[in-house]
Order: C-alpha cells, then sequence, then structure tokens
C-alpha cells in the first residue's frame, strides 16, 4: 500500500489561535510560557488531525512561530551582530526582533527584509549573510519538535530547507555571493542531520524547492556537492523535495542526487509524471505530490485514479508516497467549518484536512479498497453537479469571452492624440497632483462597517456615514489643494473583498485563513463559477463624490489581473480566461463611469508583477493574457477619458514593455524608497504615457520633509517630460492616520506648485 503523507501544515490554527497568542505576547499580555504551550498545542492537535485524515506519517519543524526561513536561519546560528546582545539576553525576543524589529529602551533593532515566498503569497523573512559567515548547528528547535511527534505517537519526518534552497533565498549585505558560503554552512547543516540523527530520526524531508527554477551552474553544483556530503555522512535518508512547478531541465540533476526519494509536484506539473518515472533510479522513494497543496478545491478521481494507477505500474507500492504538491500552509485548515457558505459550493471545495483525506482515499482506492473506491465516486457525482451548475458554467459569459476580438482591447486613438484630447478637457497643470485612491480608515470608520456586517447598523445609516467620509475628503482635497481628487473610497474593506463581493462567481468563507507572513492573515475569496457582474458596483459612490466638487473626480477599480491574483481561482477553467471574464464585468463598471461623468477613472492593478511565473520561458505568455486583460477592462473609452493605473513596487526593468502595452494614460508607482531608481526602467524604454512617481512613502507614520519630495521631483525631471509627470503619494493613504496625511499632502502640494515655477 502506498505511503499517505504531506509535505506541511498551517501553523496559524482554524481560528487563528496562534496570531492571537502571538498577539497578545507581543503587547506584553502572556508570557513566552503561553505562547509556547499554545504553539505546541497547535502542533499535537494538528499531528492528530492529520492521521485522523489518513496520513502515515507527519512532517516537524514544518511549524514556525514566525517564519520557517527565518527559522532555518537561526537552525544555522546565521544571526546577524546586531541582534547578538538581545540574543544572549532573551533568544525569543531576538528572533521576533529579526521578524518584525524591536523598540525598547534605548535599543532600536530593524526587522530583516521580507519577500514573497516564490510565487505564494506568503512572505518570508530573508536571512542576511556576510562575507565570512560563520555558522553552527542549533538544532534545539528541530529536536524538540521531533521528540514531541515521536511522544505523541507519530511517524515523525523532520522537514530542513535545503542549504543551497536557502542560501539562493538569502541576501548579502557585503556583495558577495551567498553560494560562497556553502563551505561554510555544510558542516553546521550537517550538524542538524547528526542531532536529528541522534534523536532517532528515519527519514528527513529536505526541501530544494530552487529545483524548479532557471539555474545556473554555480547552483546545480552546489547542488551535487550538498546532496554527495549528506550521502557521505549517511545517517538518515533523504526525501529531497520539490514543489512549485516542473522539474524540467533540472530533472537529469535531481534524478542524479544520491537521495534516499524525490519528491515531485504533481499538481502544477502532472507532465512531468513520465519523464520523471523514466529519470528515477529503481531503489528511490518516489513521493508524488498529486493533491495541489496551493488550491482549495476537491481533486477530480477522473484524473487521479488513473495517474495513481499508472504510478503503481511503474512504482512498487512499498516505495510510492502519495502527498501533496507542496506544504498546506497555502490553504486553509477545515472547509467542513464553511456552514455559512452555500452548502453546494463548500461541498466541491477540500481545505488541507479534506485533501488529507483524499490522498488516503486515492491510496486506499489504488489497492483495491471497495470503501475508497465507493467514496471516490460519490467525489465524482460531485465535480459532475459542478460543472453542471448554472453558477459555474453561464452560457451568456462563455458567449462573451468567446466574442472577444482585438477591437475590445484598443481604445480609440494612440496616446499622443488622447493626451491632447484630455489636455484640453481637464486643463490640468504642469505637474497634477493626486492621491491614489484611500483616506484614511479610522476606527469609528471601521467599527461602522463591522457593525453593519453584524447587522446592528442599517443600511441607510451606514451609507450616512460613508457620505460623511466622502464629504470630508473632498473638502479636505480642495483645501489642501490637490489637481485630481478621489472619493477615499470608505466603503472597502479590501480592494479584491469589495468588488468580489458584487460580482457573480465569487464565494467567501469564514475561516479560510491563510498566513501571509507572521501573524498576518489572508482571506482570500474563491472564484468559483463564471464571472458578472450583475449591477454597477462604484458608480453611486464617484458619482456621488463628483457631485460635491468641480475638481475631477477619479473613479477607482481593482484590475483584472489583481482581482485573479488575490483570489483562489477555479481550476477547470485557464486562468487567463477567468482574468478576461473579470476584464468584461470590470469593462462594463468603467462605461457605466463614463456615463456618469467620470473623466477619470484609475485600475489598480498591484498585482500584475506577482503573477509572473516562476520560469523565465513562460513569462512572455501570461504578460500576454494579463495585459490583453487589463486593456480589455479600459477598451472602448472614448479619448476624453483618462485611464489610470497603480502598482505598488518597484522593479519595472524586466516588464517595462508589458507595462508599456497596457497604455494607461497615467501610471502610478512606487518609488519614493528607492529614491527614483526605477525611473532608468521608464526613461530607457521612453515610456511615452503620464508617470506620477510617488514622493511619499506611506508605509511609515514618518512625513517627509519638502525638501526631501521637492528632491524626488528634481530627480524625476531630469529623465522625465515635465507634461508627463504626476506628483502622488506612493500608495493608498489608508492605514495612515489624518494628522500626518493632511501634512504630508499640504507639503506634496507645495512642492509641486513650487516645481512648476521652475519648468
Ligand atoms: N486604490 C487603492 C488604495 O488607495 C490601491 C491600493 C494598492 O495599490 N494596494 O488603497
Ligand atoms: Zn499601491
Amino acid at each position: 500500500m502506498p505511503h499517505v503523507t504531506y509535505l506541511g501544515f498551517p501553523r496559524i490554527g482554524r481560528r487563528r489561535e496562534l496570531k492571537r497568542a502571538l498577539e497578545s505576547h507581543w503587547k506584553g499580555d502572556t508570557t513566552t510560557d503561553d505562547l509556547l504551550a499554545v504553539a505546541a498545542s497547535l502542533r499535537r492537535r494538528h499531528w492528530k488531525l492529520a492521521c485522523d485524515a489518513g496520513a502515515d506519517s507527519v512532517p516537524v519543524n514544518d511549524f514556525s512561530l514566525y517564519d520557517h526561513v527565518l527559522d532555518a536561519a537561526v537552525a544555522v546560528d546565521a544571526i546577524p551582530d546586531r541582534y547578538r546582545t538581545l540574543q544572549a539576553r532573551d533568544p525569543l525576543a531576538a528572533y521576533f526582533a529579526m521578524a518584525r524589529g524591536h523598540q525598547d529602551s534605548g535599543v532600536d533593532l530593524h526587522a530583516l527584509e521580507m519577500t514573497k515566498w516564490f510565487d505564494t503569497n506568503y512572505h518570508y523573512i530573508v536571512p542576511e549573510l556576510v562575507a565570512g559567515q560563520v555558522f553552527a548547528a542549533r538544532p534545539g528547535k528541530l529536536v524538540g519538535e521531533f521528540r514531541e511527534a515521536v511522544d505523541a505517537g507519530h511517524r515523525a519526518r523532520p522537514v530542513l530547507l535545503g542549504p543551497v534552497s536557502f542560501l539562493r533565498l538569502a541576501k548579502t549585505v557585503d556583495g558577495s555571493a551567498a553560494l560562497d558560503l556553502l563551505d561554510a554552512l555544510l558542516p553546521a547543516w550537517l550538524g542538524l542531520l547528526d542531532a536529528l540523527a541522534d534523536a532517532g530520526a528515519d527519514w528527513v524531508q529536505v526541501d530544494e524547492p530552487v529545483l524548479v527554477l532557471d539555474l545556473d551552474e554555480a547552483t546545480r553544483a552546489a547542488l551535487r556537492r550538498t546532496y554527495d556530503a549528506i550521502a557521505a555522512q549517511g545517517r538518515v535518508r533523504v526525501l529531497l523535495a520539490t514543489y512549485f512547478g516542473a522539474l524540467d531541465d533540472n530533472l537529469a540533476l535531481a534524478g542524479a542526487l544520491p537521495v534516499a526519494g524525490l519528491h515531485v509536484d504533481l499538481a502544477r506539473a502532472p507532465g512531468q509524471l513520465e519523464r520523471v518515472l523514466d529519470a528515477l533510479p529503481s531503489d528511490r522513494v518516489l513521493s508524488a505530490g498529486i493533491i495541489d497543496g496551493r488550491n482549495v478545491w476537491l481533486s477530480d478521481p477522473g484524473i487521479l485514479q488513473p495517474r495513481v494507477a499508472r504510478l503503481l505500474e511503474r512504482v512498487s507500492a512499498d516505495r510510492l508516497w502519495l502527498s501533496t504538491s507542496c506544504s498546506l500552509l497555502h490553504v486553509p485548515i477545515d472547509a467542513a467549518e464553511e456552514t455559512r457558505m452555500p452548502s453546494h459550493i463548500a461541498s466541491w471545495l477540500s481545505f488541507a484536512r479534506q485533501k488529507i483525506g483524499e490522498l488516503r482515499c486515492y491510496a486506499d482506492a489504488g489497492t483495491g479498497d471497495a470503501t475508497a473506491i465507493r467514496v471516490l465516486d460519490r467525489q465524482r457525482e460531485t465535480l459532475a453537479a459542478r460543472q453542471a451548475s448554472p453558477e459555474v458554467v453561464r452560457a451568456d459569459v462563455r458567449a462573451r469571452v468567446r466574442g472577444l476580438t482585438p477591437q475590445f482591447a484598443q481604445r480609440r486613438s494612440a496616446y499622443a492624440h488622447r493626451s491632447a484630447v484630455q489636455r484640453e478637457r481637464f486643463g490640468l497643470p504642469d505637474l497634477p497632483t493626486t492621491t491614489i485612491g484611500s483616506f484614511p480608515q479610522t476606527r469609528s470608520l471601521r467599527s461602522a462597517r463591522a457593525a453593519h456586517r453584524a447587522g446592528h447598523l442599517d443600511d441607510a445609516a451606514y451609507a450616512a456615514l460613508l457620505r460623511d467620509a466622502i464629504r470630508h475628503a473632498v473638502r479636505f482635497q480642495e483645501t489642501v489643494g490637490l489637481d485630481v481628487l478621489v472619493h477615499g473610497e470608505p466603503e472597502r474593506n479590501d480592494m479584491v473583498e469589495y468588488f468580489g463581493e458584487q460580482l457573480d462567481g465569487y464565494a467567501f468563507t469564514a475561516l479560510g485563513w491563510v498566513q501571509s507572513y507572521g501573524s498576518r492573515c489572508v482571506k482570500p475569496p474563491i472564484i468559483y463559477g463564471d464571472v458578472a457582474r450583475p449591477a454597477p458596483m462604484t458608480v453611486a459612490w464617484s458619482a456621488f463624490a463628483q457631485s460635491l466638487t468641480d475638481k475631477p473626480m477619479k473613479g477607482m477599480l481593482t484590475g483584472p489581473v489583481t482581482m485573479l491574483q488575490w483570489s483562489f481561482v477555479r481550476d477547470d477553467v485557464p486562468r487567463a480566461d477567468v482574468c478576461r471574464q473579470i476584464a468584461l464585468a470590470l469593462r462594463d463598471e468603467v462605461h457605466d463611469l463614463e456615463k456618469a461623468g467620470i473623466g477619470i477613472i484609475q485600475i489598480d492593478e498591484p498585482a500584475l508583477r506577482e503573477g509572473l511565473p516562476l520560469r523565465r520561458d513562460a513569462w512572455a505568455t501570461y504578460l500576454d493574457w494579463a495585459v490583453d486583460a487589463f486593456r480589455i477592462a479600459a477598451g472602448g473609452v472614448s479619448d476624453a477619458t483618462q485611464v489610470h493605473t497603480h502598482m505598488c513596487y518597484s522593479e519595472f526593468n524586466d516588464i517595462i514593455d508589458a507595462v508599456a502595452a497596457m497604455d494607461a494614460d497615467v501610471i502610478s508607482i512606487e518609488t519614493s524608497r528607492s529614491r527614483m531608481e526605477l525611473l532608468d526602467a521608464f526613461t530607457r524604454f521612453r515610456y511615452p504615457n503620464g508617470i506620477g512617481p510617488g514622493v511619499y512613502d506611506i508605509h511609515s507614520p514618518r512625513v517627509p520633509t519638502q525638501a526631501e519630495m521637492a528632491d524626488l521631483v528634481a530627480r524625476a525631471l531630469q529623465v522625465l517630460r515635465p507634461d508627463q509627470l504626476w506628483i502622488n503619494p506612493d500608495c493608498g493613504l489608508k492605514t495612515r492616520g489624518w494628522p500626518e496625511v493632511t501634512e504630508a499632502l499640504t507639503g506634496m502640494v507645495a512642492v509641486a506648485r513650487a516645481a512648476r515655477e521652475g519648468v
């Protein structure tokens, strides 16, 4: 019988117990022991839950109080010097200082950098290394959690981030190459394996997700050296885990590494199955990641039963493991708790607990178990019902997508002509000032929204409060002297959820939390059906706001790529098609805004870059459909309607052609922290349209001085034409407070006015 396991489990807890425990600990309300007790009980509960669902073994050390990459750094003592004093006194405080900074009585420690974990919405802490770094094995956590699991009666498999992935994900602060540290790192890392072997570990899962990336020869050589060294030590059996894609050109390398088992992702990359089977030496264990760890859908037995049968044909049952494609960190815990969602939709879902149950079923059914076969037969029926649901497949939506022609993605005229028409219409000065959309979401606004949701505040009273907030925002902007106004987005909780709730085809969970970083979780909407817009979504608010002022009021939408990227997306339709459906729904909204007299419409795409595939050769296809979707949403409006977009990041060099192809009349981007370096990209390719490089870093409460903002404007003017440059903050202001926003925007307008004199 194949062995059933999974690569990792969500840590945060069904009801975000870990989040609560962490945050009350950080506030000083609970002791270290209180926090550690919650963590230990979550681990025990999750192992038990997995075994009850059918797992034969459990991963350990997949748990983390904050982040598993930070844990990997701590396990080899890669702690930057500035945290050492605190660490000597209080190791846990130093750990959290690395994760999120630490300020008290004269100590002011910045956090380490944080960045996206591959192409997921999870963020890891970037280890900070220097040339000559000294590493040492610190196996305490690892061994402790292993013993805990063994004591609880589980077959436990410690998980470690592999040395090569660790170095590839780390950064050095002195310009040296992280990979050069491999020789220094390996002895410490092998020390961890020694400690595990001493504690009785047999299998150890070593994650090397970099094996699904484009690798240079130095990295490949490092992988060979690492696994030769581990094999030479020979104290544990290594399951080399790859995930988030196909091995492709790294398959021969992975197949040749001297490990006891190889895990491959067969959910994202089912096409690699035969090649993997051919490349795998006959004494290896194959861990087949057949169940998708990145999505929330019940799997299709019509596809997976034959796949398991094929696996069993080529690999003997004692060498076959059935597993999740990657760690279950990226999905919520239990779909059975989604009792408030329409039950037919809930029945199509599979979260962590259900996924392990599915694996059990496939393993049992694969070896002829009648009960398991019956369960899978019922699952086929559930899936057939899903496909037959009139909400899932809608003829009208499908016909509209089929009817798309290149025309849909076109503006009527080229930018040069549009910009002349728009200049005439709006009469804006050079260096016009605007903001990105949201204004501070005050405590009273948030509690009003919560009360409205809970039914304690009626629709009329809530709407009256929102109108007050809009009135206040408009008056404020007029006083400050901004040129293009916004309504401030007081009605929005979240830029995706707000639209998803008004679109057909979206569902929302009650407890579908997924960790984003540390104690921060998100509850992504679920796109389960064809997306359509039953009614206008923003028109009334924007029209109301416009009625309060003679200045142009900017309409504010979330773009199709971001709507897709920040949701769980259905698995039965190509992502590109789902994106086109959303684009068409937004296009209707754009046209309705235009009809209501809104002359400037911003379509935010902060997630465009995040959608880039991990492999370079797949970028062009993605960018083609992503850009096309944006253009469909913005297409067809009059030349006099000015389309803006906004992206909150600063790396554009490698995607500038695509961004230019979006052909927005104006793009606002984040630049203040990088001091306008990114403008290189825009000038190098002579980006012709309007650009608003942020001059006000909204990520901190600090108010920038006018001199700083003036300096940024001057830098921008060195590379951009004055008629091209807009003056705005880096991003929306919803997390800021009114006093700082007032001071910063007043300064920003003064800087723009002074700069106009000079141009
Ligand atoms: N319009 C949104 C806001 O201002 C944009 C947010 C974002 O880019 N993430 O809040
Ligand atoms: Zn932004």
